[in-house]
């Protein structure tokens, strides 16, 4: 219908209206109250027996007088319901309501009681006159309060109003439902109507809840069937490249050259990924494991086995340091088997990447290892097997797939330390599988953190004092605030400079963004090769720069950083078999946010516990960054706190594609007409051309 046609309607309603992005009847529908005011409770004044909380009453007014003098004139009104007496008052609006209140003239009121001497009483009562007792169940109910704004309440568009007009419209709505009877049943949804009959006019307090569950529930159905469809689709149709796992090459690396054992977490990694390799199937797994889990050696073992089947792999990183950290990394454990790695990253001078490239294209080096730069269209592998993505919650789902069409169809493997909480790996990585490394190599001790303030500068100074003495090193990290660059990099230089006043005997380094990549290369040399005792940095050493004897971080303004950079950051230490320290340097003034992340770092080292945390602090879209991340925009679900019906929504996803992975039975035809352009529009975060 129109909306024109609805009673009331006017041109300054239907501009209101439009202003808010309401032009038809139906979007009306699934315009949701913002709250609910529950007033299907009578309730009676002899049972009255706490201040301050909202009653309703039905009562009859027994006389009003008007009390006070000048300004501070009030109105007062002895009222009762048969069981006993109530003082009702009027502070605002007194003539108004002195010609209302003729004696013998029944009400419904309701608002907050409060004793005061010998009466109870209410101040400014709702009021709806009744003139006949009959009527008091339209009134007895639970009432919707919508959304409202200025427009709104300048056209009187009041959420009575709302609710007179969604009930015409609802009365002639009869849509199509296209969720399949069976999944209505199990997960115990109402259908369309029924959900939307409830959220406009709930009867009691719950079944509005259920009604929203079912868009909730509708919302996140499509979204998981989509991700899980493209898994599905992408396992039935990439033929993946074979691999060997009967390495000769693996072996030979794990008996002769790994310095120690393997973790279970490891190991059980490495099985899920050989699994991968064999199963025919082109693979794309995402290894999530906390800071400091072992991650690369597992990059590693699954590279030597693509190798051994004469493939080359790729290993990308999110920012120089890490890649040149990879690189060495790499370098150190597979040298000695007679491999070669080369690095390739943005910065280097044309001869130096021509020769890189041609390696590449030749097929000679076995590992590339790079940034951004290996996306780049003049490079050509020779047969690139396997593509890894470290620290994949840097690069948008996009560019995890841009790699992957480098080649032969590749395995894919991501590993991530972002603790990303279980609803939103979920929703983000649908179309991947994951592998948990739970566990951290045995030689590890909780690193001990404590928050600390200006005052207690010269005792933290004096620890490393103690800390250095002893051969160990530290890290000292500025903030980055990115409204001035140039101030930050002050902030990092004066802390240099004043570090190295007050350590003089030992050697302090410097590196932020600024610098060239061989200049930021040198310095980390020297850190890692304890030439440098104290490195002094802005926080491009946040993502996965390992350097085990390394055992304190010094956090300068930490209540600048996020809750999850800041456990990335204090995973740089804690690496090696010293007891690791971190102290967060607090400022004089910290938000509530701010004290809550500190504390939470102080509290917990578990990287899970701390992104839960972070999720309900800064919301999904804020934690990853919503465009880049793919994440869409739930107009109805929250994925804070809809979790468990997300898991119901997955489960039933993956239910239906076994059944019908086309959408083809009878039965699931209105889902399909409904899903196909979904899928569309949703496939272009996943997929290139
Ligand atoms: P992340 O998962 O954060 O990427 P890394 O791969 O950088 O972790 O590993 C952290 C450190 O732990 C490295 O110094 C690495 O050599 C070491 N390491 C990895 N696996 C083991 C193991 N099984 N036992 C002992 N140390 C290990
Ligand atoms: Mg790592």
């Amino acid at each position: 219908m129109k909306l024109e046609a609805l009673p009331g309607f006017t041109k300054n309603r239907e501009k209101a209206l439009h202003q808010n992005g309401i032009v038809s009847s139906q979007q009306l529908l699934y315009y949701f109250p913002r709250k609910y005011v529950n007033r299907s409770e009578l309730h009676f004044v002899n049972q009255l027996d706490e201040s301050s909380i909202e009653r309703t009453l039905l009562v009859t007014i027994k006389q009003s007088k008007l009390a006070g003098i000048g300004k501070a004139k009030r109105l007062e009104a002895l009222a009762d319901d048969g069981t006993g007496t109530i003082k009702l008052v009027w502070f605002k609006g007194v003539v108004y309501f002195e010609k209302m209140l003729k004696p013998g003239k029944q009400f419904l009121i309701w608002g907050t009681v409060k004793r005061f001497g010998p009466y109870w009483s209410m101040a400014h009562p709702n009021m709806e006159s009744l003139s006949d007792e009959s009527q008091i169940d339209q009134h007895l109910r639970v009432f919707p309060i919508y959304p409202s704004n200025q427009l709104f309440e300048k056209t009187y568009i009041t959420s009575a109003v709302l609710q007179k007009w969604i009930k015409v419209i609802l009365e002639q709505y009869h849509p199509n439902e296209y969720l399949p009877q069976s999944i209505l049943k199990r997960v115990h949804l109402f259908d369309r109507k029924t959900s939307l009959q409830h959220i406009h006019f709930p009867t009691d307090v719950n079944n509005w809840k259920q009604g929203q569950i079912r868009f909730k529930f509708e919302e996140l159905f499509l979204f998981q069937l989509c991700v899980r469809k493209i898994r599905a689709d992408r396992i039935e149709r990439e033929k993946g490249l074979l691999f060997s796992t009967t390495s000769n090459l693996v072996s030979t690396f794990i008996k002769n050259h790994l310095p120690f054992e393997l973790t279970a977490g490891q190991n059980h990694a490495i099985e899920a990924i050989k699994k991968d390799f064999t199963g025919g199937f082109q693979s794309n797994r995402l290894i999530q494991g906390d800071v400091g889990s072992g991650k690369t050696l597992v990059a590693l073992i699954s590279m030597l086995y693509a190798i051994d089947s004469g493939y080359q792999c790729a290993f990308m990183a999110p920012t120089e340091i890490l890649a040149e950290q990879h690189y060495h990394t790499l370098f150190k454990f597979i040298e000695p088997l007679g491999l070669t790695v080369r690095l390739l990253t943005g910065q280097q001078k044309t001869s130096v990447r021509n020769d890189v490239l041609a390696d590449i294209a030749g097929g000679t080096c076995n590992i590339v290892v790079g940034t951004h730069a290996l996306f780049q269209n003049d490079v050509q592998f020779n047969r690139l097997g396997l593509a890894i993505v470290d620290e994949q919650h840097r690069f948008g789902v996009l560019q995890r797939n841009q790699l992957a069409n480098k080649g032969l169809n590749p395995h894919v493997l991501v590993m991530s330390a972002t603790p990303i909480p279980r609803s939103l790996a979920m929703t983000l990585y649908g179309d991947l599988d994951v592998t948990l490394i739970k566990d951290k190599p045995k030689n590890r001790k909780p690193i001990r953190t404590a928050v600390r303030s200006e005052k207690q500068r010269n005792a933290v100074y004096s620890f490393i004092d103690e800390l250095l003495s002893e051969g160990g090193q530290t890290y000292v990290v500025f903030p980055l605030v990115q409204e001035s660059e140039v101030l930050d990099l002050k902030d990092a230089t004066q802390g240099f400079e004043h570090i190295c006043a007050r350590f003089p005997q030992y050697k302090v380094g410097l590196v932020h963004g600024r610098l060239s990549s061989e200049e930021k290369e040198a310095t980390m040399q020297q850190f890692i090769k304890n030439e440098i005792q104290i490195l002094v940095s802005t926080t491009v050493i946040e993502v996965g720069v390992d350097v085990p004897n390394a055992s304190m971080m010094i956090i300068e303004h930490a209540e600048r950083f996020g809750l999850s950079q800041l456990h990335q950051l204090r995973g740089r230490v804690g690496r090696g078999d010293r007891q690791s320290y971190c102290v967060l340097m607090k400022g004089e003034k910290l938000s509530k946010e701010g004290r809550i992340r500190l504390e939470t770092m102080e509290r917990t080292n578990d990287g899970f516990e701390v992104a839960e945390v972070d999720l309900q602090l800064r919301g999904p879209g804020d934690l990853l960054g919503t465009k880049q991340s793919g994440l869409p925009d739930f107009k109805f679900a929250d994925l804070v706190n809809d979790q468990e019906i997300l898991e119901i929504a997955k489960e039933e996803a993956d239910n239906l594609l076994e059944l019908d992975p086309n959408l083809e039975l009878p039965e699931h035809q209105a889902l399909k007409r409904v899903f196909d352009p979904y899928f569309d529009e949703r496939s272009k975060f996943y997929f290139t051309s």
